[in-house]
């Protein structure tokens, strides 16, 4: 994890300038070569805006997403947002010789991340592929300081971080157990390491469902521990396209690029309104829009594996190397569960105090609400040039800033208020 490092401690022992005044015009740095970042770099550079783009292109969904998995988006909701017309994945599919699909084509992960590199080669071609090590305040602008030791002040910031470092991991179960008996489902790639191995899969979303399915697929012997009552799987699409289906379907449940219906098509486009949306009731639109569920295509694969509904696990030990679970029903019960390793599907949740790269005293000037950061209609946290996007900014905008879908709203917004921003505080 990159920590900061104190920039402008060396910066003073070493005497260098680099204020507002010695600097012409210190660029916009996008911290992050995700969906989102990608997205923001493109809107930027439409702009005119300077800046630089740091990351691994697709990183996370190479490193941090399980081979083999499928995306449970569809494709017109999968496409990477960009000013001009020709960046879509049906272009780049087209580009690739590739046929035209629909709703009903699962997109594999391989394709997405293939996508995202094209896309990024195309649009982005200025990225610089290296981490950024820290951010501070620097006399109102960022001291910004690489992985390679660079040092260089810049007027914005955008963190497009995405999701890994809000990484979720109930404490009472993960730290009563060493770290070779339990992890988060985001540290894995390849989890034909379990093959022979009893694996209990904790979640019940589309993490935990497909991480089941491509754990028995691996010939591991995986047991999936649900809160809820039942599982849920989506349906198939009745068309390839929301535009060939009966004008009353329509109507009644209009298509989304989330799914149909009108809650889902409010939620795309009205991100602006969420945001002026009572804490409390934005909060419960953002958990249960889009709850916890198994895309259609996955149904079939669970048939063989063990799934304990409405159970919770009380506690977890480490018994000689075997995790010990014990796992209670509604009324009380407990059933005894031994497996080789325990895999938290337990998704993510907003903290800025986990976004290491930013300095102590950068976070705390940070007003946050449960964790995630204020954010102005423009993605501006409250310390100015510094921005958030993409799940970050979902406790605000509201579901859609959770999936690729999301990414033209919020690269519009961010790239507008950037330029805004640059010109009053000049
Ligand atoms: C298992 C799984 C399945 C999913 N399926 C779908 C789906 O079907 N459809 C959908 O729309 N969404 C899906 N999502 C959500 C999807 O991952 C997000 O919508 C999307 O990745 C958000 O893009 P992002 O750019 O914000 O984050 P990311 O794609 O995570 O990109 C953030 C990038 O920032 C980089 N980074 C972090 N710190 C630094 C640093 N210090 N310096 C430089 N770079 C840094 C990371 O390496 C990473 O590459 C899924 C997520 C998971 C976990």
């Amino acid at each position: 994890m990159p920590m900061n490092t104190g920039f402008s401690a060396r910066r003073g022992a070493a005497g260098s300038g680099g204020t507002r005044d010695s600097l012409r015009r210190p660029p916009t740095v996008v911290i992050g070569a995700g969906p989102y970042g990608l997205a923001t770099a493109a809107w930027l550079s439409a702009a005119g805006t300077p800046r630089r783009v740091f990351g691994e292109p697709m990183e996370s969904w190479h490193t941090n997403m399980p081979m083999g998995m499928y995306l449970k988006s569809v494709p017109a909701a999968s496409s990477i947002s960009a000013p001009e017309s020709g960046y879509r994945l049906e272009d780049f599919r087209a580009a690739r010789g590739l046929g035209r699909v629909g709703d009903r084509y699962p997109i594999p992960v391989e394709e997405m991340i293939d996508y995202g590199r094209w896309f990024q080669e195309r649009r982005v071609p200025e990225l610089e592929r290296q981490g950024v090590q820290g951010v501070e305040h620097v006399d109102g602008l960022f001291g910004v300081t690489l992985d390679s030791g660079e040092e260089f002040l810049a007027e914005n910031v955008v963190m497009a971080t995405g999701q890994v470092p809000f990484a979720h991991e109930p404490a009472d179960l993960s730290g009563r157990l060493p770290g070779e008996l339990v992890s988060h489902t985001s540290r894995h790639r390849d989890l034909s390491r379990f093959s022979g191995q009893r694996v209990a899969v904790l979640g019940a979303g589309q993490s935990a469902l497909e991480s089941a399915a491509l754990l028995h697929e691996a010939g591991a012997l995986p047991t999936v521990i649900v809160r809820a009552p039942s599982v849920a799987f989506g349906s198939p699409p009745d068309t390839d396209r929301p535009s060939d289906r009966p004008r009353p379907v329509r109507l009644l449940k209009p298509g989304s690029p989330l799914g149909p219906g009108w809650s889902l098509l409010a939620c795309c486009h009205g991100g602006g309104a969420i945001r002026r949306l009572p804490q409390g009731l934005r909060t419960r639109l953002v958990h249960d829009v889009l709850g916890p569920s198994g895309g259609w295509w996955l149904r079939p694969r669970m048939d063989d594996i063990p799934v304990l509904c409405g159970r919770r696990v009380r506690s977890a030990e480490d018994e000689d190397g075997v995790v010990r679970l014990d796992v209670v029903d509604a009324y009380g019960r407990t059933r005894l569960l031994r497996a080789e390793h325990l895999l938290l599907a337990t998704g993510y949740r907003v903290d800025v105090d986990r976004l290491r790269i930013l300095a102590p005293r950068l976070r705390r000037e940070i007003w946050t609400v449960h964790g995630a950061p204020r954010l102005s209609s423009g993605f501006e946290s409250t310390v100015p040039g510094l921005y958030f996007t993409g799940l970050a900014a979902a406790p605000t905008f509201g579901p859609v800033l959770r999936f690729v879908a999301g990414t033209g709203f919020a690269a519009r917004r961010v790239a507008r208020s950037v330029a805004a921003g640059t010109r009053t505080r000049r």
